[in-house]
C-alpha cells in the first residue's frame, strides 16, 4: 500500500498514512500494457507529420515506444491536422519522463539556430 499524497510505501496492515492522514491506496500493478492505450501519456504535439516522425524515430532510437495520433489525417489531409489540434505524440506513462528528456534534447538541437528569444 502507498500513500497517494507523499507516496510513502507501507507494509500490509496499514490503511492510513501517518504523515498525511489519508487512506492508503494500492500501488499501480505492473501490468503489461502492450494491448491497451489506456496507460499512455501525451508528451508533445506537432503541426507537421515530419516533425512528429522525427521525434518518434528519436524516441524509438532510445528504446521508447511511442504512438502518433492523428498522423493519418496529417499525412492524407494536412489541413485537418490543424483542426484536430495537430499530431499528438504518445508514450507509455512510465516512459513519459524519459521521453520528455529525449525530446527536450531534440528541441535544443532543432532550435539552435533560432536566436530570437
Ligand atoms: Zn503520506
Amino acid at each position: 500500500m502507498i500513500c497517494p499524497q507523499c507516496e510513502t510505501e507501507y507494509r500490509d496492515g496499514f490503511t492510513r498514512c501517518s504523515d498525511c492522514d489519508v487512506d492508503l491506496i494500492e500501488p499501480r500493478p505492473a501490468v503489461n500494457v502492450a494491448e491497451t492505450r489506456d496507460d499512455v501519456e501525451q508528451i508533445a504535439t506537432f503541426l507537421y507529420l515530419h516533425q512528429a516522425e522525427l521525434a518518434a524515430s528519436v524516441l524509438e532510437g532510445s528504446d521508447i515506444e511511442c504512438f502518433l495520433g492523428d498522423a493519418f489525417f496529417a499525412g492524407v489531409r494536412p489541413e485537418l491536422a490543424f483542426t484536430s489540434g495537430g499530431i499528438k505524440l504518445f508514450v507509455r506513462a512510465g516512459d513519459a519522463e524519459r521521453a520528455r528528456e529525449v525530446l527536450a534534447e531534440l528541441d535544443e538541437s532543432a532550435t539552435e539556430s533560432d536566436t530570437s528569444s
